[in-house]
């Protein structure tokens, strides 16, 4: 809030002890929250109908006391889910959290979601598959509509082609099949899921310069920035892993992204160098060398970005529904994932997953071996989240309150009493 100072934790480092203790018991509630819900099926967690109908902010104001919690906790939503508290239930944030791991794994760069980087890029990824699928890979080609009337299920592109198979995989975010035909049409929770499920709003922002100045300084690039007036929330050094190209990658998240659309490229970058260069008190970020950005909110076959947000009441209503396949129709995409939905490892886990249940009906695997799970990472396995003693143990603020509200009259009598010659007897 006008104040830049080095952060050397993963959430805000404060002096103020009752902070503490409110920042402290947010992320502790959160995870336990959490811990309520199954991964697999939010709609059965014990508090499912209670929590659904609250938005996060209704959540925050209830856990935080201070301001300060307030703030960062609708930081931390913007950040990870690229929408606001209003917008978002709470039993659905909760569950997101929780299905990555927790709120400390989530928000982590070292040992947590934001930890691995491709070396030459994550796009390589599809690049590599379609090489390796010859020509049946086709851009540029979205489907309009999907005939599972006859014997085969027919594809049609929007420039006129057909492809036959006997079943389809839609691995595109839920909001974008209201852009198909179906025949016959989508069961009528289908056709009203897809309607309530919205994009989040991030222009992914990228400045380059000619060294990566920040690092001189003895920074490593990752600020938080929790002022109503900075268009970047978060950044990080997206320098390549051998040093080149030195840049500082920064996200204008949902609100923000919404109130600086209307502005040109060059007013942007403008903006964004001007935070940066009072954030890490240098006047070299002024001088890009370059500058490169994403509005994902306008590309008409993503809706918006990372992922899809669950508003109030959609997930113990329809949130069962996302996996249901329709026919011969399976669905994927990250938005069907248990794990790490809304990352590309979530896409993953549903992709093979929709696979496998075509599997299944081909009678080629058992129905147990659908949700078989990918083996933990041997080169850089994730390392468990461990908390304090004090993280696990220390009150809450009101829970403060109350003890000293209890021991000061306790206390006073016990005083009163020493005083008195009535607690010790010869
Ligand atoms: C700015 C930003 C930063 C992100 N950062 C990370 C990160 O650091 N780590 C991470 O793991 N994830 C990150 N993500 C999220 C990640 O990109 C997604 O979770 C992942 O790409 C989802 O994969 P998917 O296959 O489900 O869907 P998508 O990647 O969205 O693929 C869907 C595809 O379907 C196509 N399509 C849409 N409609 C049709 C149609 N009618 N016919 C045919 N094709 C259609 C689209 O063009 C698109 O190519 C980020 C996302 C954004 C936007």
């Amino acid at each position: 809030m006008g104040k830049s100072y080095p952060l050397y934790g993963l959430f805000p480092t404060v002096w103020n002890p009752l902070v503490y203790l409110d920042y402290n018991n947010l992320w502790r509630k959160m995870d336990e929250m959490g811990k309520e819900i199954p991964a697999e099926a939010p709609w059965d967690a014990p508090h499912a109908a209670e929590w659904d109908k609250m938005t996060m902010k209704e959540l925050i104001s209830k856990i935080c006391w201070t301001k300060a919690a307030r703030d960062f906790a609708t930081l931390f939503v913007n950040v990870n889910v690229t929408s606001e508290p209003h917008e978002v239930s709470a039993l659905w944030f909760l569950w997101y959290v929780k299905q990555c791991g927790g709120t400390t794994r989530i928000f982590s760069v070292t040992n947590g979601g934001q930890e691995r980087k491709f070396v030459g890029g994550s796009g390589q990824i599809t690049e590599k598959i379609m090489q390796r699928l010859g020509g049946r890979v086709k851009l540029e080609r979205p489907v309009v509509h999907i005939d599972q009337s006859g014997e085969n299920v027919i594809v049609q592109t929007l420039n006129h082609e057909k492809y036959e198979g006997k079943y389809v995989i839609s691995a595109i975010p839920p909001g974008l099949t209201t852009k198909i035909h179906f025949n016959p049409e989508l069961p009528t929770k289908r056709n009203q899921l897809i309607q309530r499920l919205p994009m989040g709003s991030v222009i992914k922002c990228m400045v380059y310069y000619k060294e990566a100045f920040w690092r001189k300084m003895d920074y490593c690039g990752s600020m938080v920035i929790e002022d109503e007036e900075a268009p970047i929330s978060i950044t990080l050094d997206d320098t390549k892993p051998d040093g080149s190209v030195p840049a500082i990658m920064g996200f204008i998240l949902t609100r923000k992204a919404f109130k600086l659309v209307h502005l040109s490229k060059e007013e942007r970058k403008k903006k964004i160098c001007e935070l940066y260069a009072k954030v890490l008190g240098s006047e070299e970020a002024l001088h890009p060398v370059h500058y490169e950005e994403k509005n994902w909110s306008a590309e008409q076959y993503s809706g918006g970005c990372y992922t899809v947000y669950f508003p109030p009441g959609i997930m113990t209503q329809y949130g069962r529904i996302i996996r249901e396949s329709f026919g011969r129709i399976y669905f994927a995409g990250t938005e069907t994932a248990t794990q790490w939905s809304g990352y590309m490892e979530g896409a993953v886990q549903a992709g093979e997953r929709a696979a496998r249940e075509i599997l299944c009906k081909m009678g080629k695997i058992s129905e147990s071996e659908i949700w078989k799970s990918e083996p933990e990472s041997k080169d850089v396995p994730a390392l468990p989240i461990t908390t304090t003693f004090w993280e696990r143990n220390l009150p809450s603020l009101p829970g403060l309150l109350m003890l000293v509200g209890v021991f000061t009259p306790m206390a006073a009598l016990g005083l009163f009493a020493y005083k008195k010659g009535l607690l010790f007897r010869n």
